[in-house]
């Protein structure tokens, strides 16, 4: 909280610099022009009060009294690109400490001068449109994103701000093609966001449709799931889906297929399916062709840890103990930091009154552990280390390491 206080300030004090020195300078230049064009003195006295108002506007901020400074800024009489650029950062540095109504209201009175520029009112729109998000307007923040996109469609900006929007008011759909507008535009494509909206869009669809036709259970679409696989093939809750859908529509082969798909394109994640798997498999009536595919993925050099203490525990349940411990002491070795299978093993071994084989492992895996724990922490930051600095590596601070 302070130290957000302490940046604000800091950005503040900038700011007010960058208005004190542009101010500054623009007087200097129009004194020059004055003293060049001694005959033509109107303009020149219209610029002194425009200065004037600056001072003043500097002057409340510097009091903290931002919405007289508010007042004054808006009151200078003409507006040119480097008033408006000192403006939109004022508003935006309002934003940036919270106070979206003040920056609202220096953009809002930017976008209504008549004597704009095309790229300064679209500035000003895009800066509006960042209060309305942070405010909560979403509506309005959405029409004045739309507002920038219509006069410059390829406006990154808008569009990640709209796109942000757009997802965190679940309008999935929306989101997608706005997603692709930006793919284009940057040339910068977001596999991962873009399958899971296509798997949001399709779900809130199917959503829709289950509640406007109340005759019949619509059936199961596969084709967001098809998409969300093509576009990101790691993408486990597409397959996962996309077999379960699968599975409502009685195509169980094509969901075993589906679910064991993960094993090569995510196998680390391989594990979270391996219930839907043995749902299906049971549905298949193969409880043999699951044990055969369970059997062959903790085989591989690749198995995780959970994928490992996955199939053991199912063992386990089958009463299957000699297995399940067979398959959990490869798994330590395999993965000597994995304190779950150690446990289990442990808790195998005691059950069938190996005594001295536990015992090893739990001394190994807290061996393992010990030798990792780290030592100190720092106090200030919270730095931990296995040795002791007296000058914290990370905070730069002295003596400040407490041993855990
Ligand atoms: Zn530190």
């Amino acid at each position: 909280m302070k130290l957000a206080n302490l940046i604000g300030w800091t950005a503040l004090v900038l700011t007010v610099g960058t208005v004190l020195f542009r101010a500054g300078y623009r007087i200097g230049r129009d004194k020059d022009l004055r003293l060049r064009n001694a005959q033509g003195g109107s303009s020149g006295s219209v610029q002194h009060e425009e200065a004037t108002f600056y001072f003043r506007g500097v002057n409340f901020l510097l009091s903290d009294e931002p919405d007289k400074a508010i007042e004054a800024f808006t009151q200078a009489v003409r507006i040119n690109s480097e008033t408006v650029e000192i403006y939109l950062s004022l508003g935006n540095l309002f934003r940036a400490r919270g106070e979206v109504g003040r920056a609202i209201r220096i953009h809002q009175n930017i976008i209504a001068r008549p004597d704009l520029s095309d790229s300064n009112r679209t500035a000003a729109l895009f800066a509006l449109a960042e209060d309305y998000r942070q405010g909560g307007f979403f509506d309005r923040a959405v029409d004045s994103y739309r507002r920038v996109l219509s006069v410059d469609p390829s406006h990154r900006k808008a569009l990640a701000g709209l796109q942000a929007l757009h997802e965190s008011e679940g309008r999935w759909d929306l989101a997608l093609e706005v997603l692709r507008s930006l793919k284009r535009v940057s040339g910068q494509a977001d596999p991962r966001r873009e399958a899971h909206l296509l798997l949001r869009a399709g779900q809130a669809q199917r959503d829709a449709e289950g509640k406007a036709g109340s005759a019949a259970v619509p059936e199961p679409l596969l084709e967001p799931y098809m998409a969300a696989i093509k576009v990101y093939p790691g993408c486990v809750e597409a397959y996962r889906l996309l077999g379960e859908a699968q599975l409502e529509r009685g195509e169980v082969a094509a969901a075993i297929k589906n679910f064991s798909a993960v094993r090569k394109t995510r196998p680390s994640h391989f594990f979270l399916l391996v219930s839907a798997l043995q749902k299906a498999f049971t549905l298949a009536n193969d409880e043999k062709g699951f044990h055969k595919m369970m059997n062959e993925a903790v085989a591989s050099p690749s198995a995780s840890a959970r994928l490992i203490l996955c199939w053991s525990n199912l063992l386990e349940e089958q009463g299957r103990l000699e297995e399940a411990t067979q398959l959990l002491r490869r798994g330590v070795t395999l993965h000597p930091a994995a304190t779950p299978l150690a446990h289990r093993l442990v808790l195998l071994l005691k059950r069938s009154r190996q005594l001295e084989e536990a015992v090893e492992v739990a001394n190994r895996c807290l061996d393992l552990l010990t030798s990792r724990q780290p030592v100190f922490q720092c106090a200030q930051c919270g730095f931990k280390s296995q040795d002791i600095s007296w000058k914290c590596p990370q905070c730069q601070v002295w003596d400040t390491m407490e041993p855990l």
